[in-house]
């Protein structure tokens, strides 16, 4: 299945990521975490993401696309992936469009996580991220009310939310009854 997996940060998406990825054997491709992990060990690229994922601006789309194209081409996202933090914003999602159609491929479903606000801020406060100090929590959660949320409206007829209050267990479990009834086309 090719999946891509929406909501506020803060709503639990990497962690539902990572355990849908195993139960549904594909590889969980969340752009933050190679950021993360370019940014530690210093890359090009890891030098050019730093000052906004650290302001919790967006990455230039640039930078992100030929990054998700790259990691999409890879052998182990052929049958399928999860991508956790992409798109996020318009221009991301017609790209992506635009590169899985050239591969005669589609989207099957889009998993829309749904937190409250006050929730989403004690999780966050809570977690110990660099990016996660009050001020770029709350520019985080404004980035993602305008550019990301209108994606909700473009994915509509493949949208499936996800109530993310919950067991960890619970969620993930609703994810994939969620999966389970979304129809083939
Ligand atoms: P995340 O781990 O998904 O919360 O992402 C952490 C940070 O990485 C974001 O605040 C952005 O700075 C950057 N980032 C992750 N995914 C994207 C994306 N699709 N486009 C632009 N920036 C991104």
């Amino acid at each position: 299945m090719r999946i891509v997996l929406v909501g506020p940060p803060g709503a639990g998406k990497g962690t539902q990521a990572a355990r849908l990825s195993e139960r549904l054997d594909a590889p969980h491709i969340s752009t933050g975490d190679i950021f993360r992990e370019n940014m530690k060990n210093e890359t090009d690229l890891g030098k050019e993401a730093q000052r906004y994922v650290d302001a919790g601006d967006l990455v230039p789309d640039e930078v992100t696309v030929k990054m998700v194209k790259d990691r999409l081409a890879q052998p182990d996202a052929q049958g399928g992936f999860l991508l956790d933090g992409f798109p996020r914003n318009a221009a991301q999602a017609r790209e992506l469009e635009d590169v899985l159609s050239e591969l005669n491929q589609r989207l099957d479903a889009v998993l829309v996580f749904e937190v409250d606000d006050e929730e989403l801020v004690k999780r966050l406060t809570s977690r110990g991220r660099s990016d996660d100090t009050e001020e770029t929590i709350r520019h985080r959660q404004q980035v993602y009310r305008s550019e990301t949320e209108p994606l909700i409206e473009h994915y509509r007829d493949i949208a499936v939310r996800v109530d993310a209050v919950g067991s960890v267990e619970e969620i993930t479990d609703r994810a994939m009854d969620a999966l389970a009834d979304e129809p083939d086309d």
